[in-house]
């Protein structure tokens, strides 16, 4: 079964992807397949070369004056997301070759990126603005304005809930949120119950 899991920063994709990681899954996080591809991808560079002359300089990419580029001009962007998504698309289609039982895709373009069309099921994590700045602010120590203006950047939780098959919502403790994953690996039938876990599911719990 492959999952596509979505949904803006902080919202707790990394929280479910750990523990889809101890059922066995193979994660495929396309933000670092991405950078890794910016790396050591030369079609890559140059199709990025052959759109923006410029923004790549001796075999690396400029990525500040990339970025000036494509923020400034919404048709820009949407060239350089073609370009990239088909590249990730691509190394995640390479990747999911050995057939793995169990995958999830991370990717916050899951939807728009095309990688949907590769997963079984997918799932939209999604958190109150607050709980997401107060998470972002304790995880990368930045401030509440700047944490702010990230998520405020992205897609709101309702895009990502409206077009995925499943929803969960963090919005409780890390342990609530921890133990709602599971409800929902056993739900979708994933989950591989050891006798350690089997105690999460008492209703004292
Ligand atoms: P990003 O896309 O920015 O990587 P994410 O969606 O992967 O974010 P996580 O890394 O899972 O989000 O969560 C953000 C931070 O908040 C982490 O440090 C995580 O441990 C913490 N966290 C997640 N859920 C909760 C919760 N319910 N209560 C308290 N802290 C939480």
């Amino acid at each position: 079964m492959i999952l596509g899991i979505t949904g803006g920063s902080g919202s707790g994709k990394t929280t479910l992807l750990r523990l889809l990681a101890d059922q066995g899954a193979m994660v495929l996080d396309c933000d670092g397949i991405y950078h890794d591809l910016l790396r050591q991808d030369n079609e890559l560079l140059s199709r990025i070369a052959a759109r923006f002359p410029g923004v790549v300089q001796e075999g690396t990419l400029q990525r500040k004056k990339l970025g000036a580029i494509v923020f400034a001009d919404p048709q820009a962007l949407s060239a350089l997301n073609a370009i990239t998504h088909a590249a990730v698309k691509k190394e995640v289609q390479r990747r999911l070759e050995s057939r793995p039982p169990l995958a999830a895709i991370d990717a916050i373009g899951l939807l728009e990126g095309g990688l949907a069309e590769l997963c079984d099921i997918t799932v939209a994590v999604t958190a109150p603005r607050q709980d997401r700045i107060r998470r972002l602010m304790a995880r990368e120590g930045i401030s509440d304005a700047y944490a702010a203006a990230r998520i405020d950047a992205q897609p709101q939780d309702q895009e990502f809930e409206a077009q995925c098959d499943y929803v969960l919502r963090n919005e409780g403790s890390l342990a609530q949120f921890q133990k709602k994953c599971l409800v929902f690996f056993q739900r979708i039938g994933i989950m591989r119950i050891n006798a350690s876990e089997r105690s999460i599911f008492d209703d004292d719990n």
